[in-house]
């Protein structure tokens, strides 16, 4: 066995904070509960410290790693686990879709202790795919799982909140502090499950106009809607969708924007 496996240090530039506390891994693990034919794919598997267990317990899965320098060693220490397929790629250039064409009911579950200066890219990214997605369970900061988790008049209600639970249920599982990780990040996190919810029942006529509805509205929050929204439509159109012009949109609900969207031109 070679004693040069997973010898580089940490990346900062990569997000790495590998996860060491066995609780916090089993929790995980238990968490994500694979059930025979899942086809689970991990992001950032870094040093195995979720994908070993889940390996031991699945048989095989996908793991997508950026860093070239993880990627001889995890390939070898995963042998004694189960059979792993690494892509080694940017997950944001990964196609969940094309991944999902040879799981049961064309769906992939995904598991990952994200990078945190990626995260909100790639929950747009993974909300994009959305349909190739049956859950994702993710490690993110704590006060991002909050925004994300996040209803109407709350002070972190914003453009993420918005977002993910248009398309997801949002269920925050438990949080996890800094000293599980190697080495321990300032903050606190937690893990999140994200289920997208059926195409059928998201309710979007148009995600392009959606999308821009919400950036809009939450790009100057401390604005009216009215002011907000004023390259998207005008005020008759928001009273119209049934809410006051003269809201903020930390104000309005989900399902608020969504028949907003709706009722505008595409
Ligand atoms: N899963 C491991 C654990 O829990 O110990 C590592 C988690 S670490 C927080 C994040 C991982 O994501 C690192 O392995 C890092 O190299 C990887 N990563 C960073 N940017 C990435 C990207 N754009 N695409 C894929 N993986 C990336």
């Amino acid at each position: 066995m070679s004693t040069t496996r997973f010898s580089e240090p940490p990346k900062k530039h990569l997000g790495q904070n590998f996860l060491h506390e066995r609780t916090v891994i089993d929790r995980i693990v238990q968490a994500v509960n694979p059930k025979p034919g899942d086809q689970l794919v991990e992001i950032g598997p870094g040093q195995g410290a979720i994908t070993f267990p889940l390996l031991d317990r699945h048989g095989r899965m996908t793991v997508i790693e950026f860093d070239r320098d993880l990627i001889a060693p995890l390939t070898e220490a995963a042998r004694a686990h189960g059979e792993l397929s690494v892509i080694h790629r940017d997950v944001l250039k990964v196609d969940f879709g094309e991944l999902a064409h040879d799981a049961p009911e064309g769906r992939i579950r995904l598991v990952g202790n994200l990078p945190y200066n990626l995260s909100s890219p790639i929950l747009f990214h993974a909300l994009e795919h959305a349909p190739a997605i049956s859950d994702m369970t993710f490690m993110l900061q704590k006060e991002v799982v909050e925004r994300m988790a996040a209803g109407p008049g709350s002070k972190v209600y914003g453009r993420l909140s918005v977002m993910l639970q248009a398309y997801c249920t949002v269920t925050p599982l438990f949080t996890v502090p800094p000293g599980a990780f190697r080495p321990p990040p300032k903050v606190d996190s937690a893990v999140v499950r994200l289920v997208p919810r059926a195409a059928d029942t998201v309710g979007i006529d148009d995600p392009a106009t959606f999308a821009r509805v919400v950036r809009d509205a939450f790009g100057q929050r401390r604005k009216t809607l009215r002011n907000a929204l004023s390259q998207v439509c005008d005020a008759a159109a928001i009273e119209a969708a049934g809410i006051r012009p003269d809201a903020r949109a930390e104000q309005v609900p989900v399902a608020d924007f969504v028949r907003l969207a709706n009722s505008l031109p595409r």
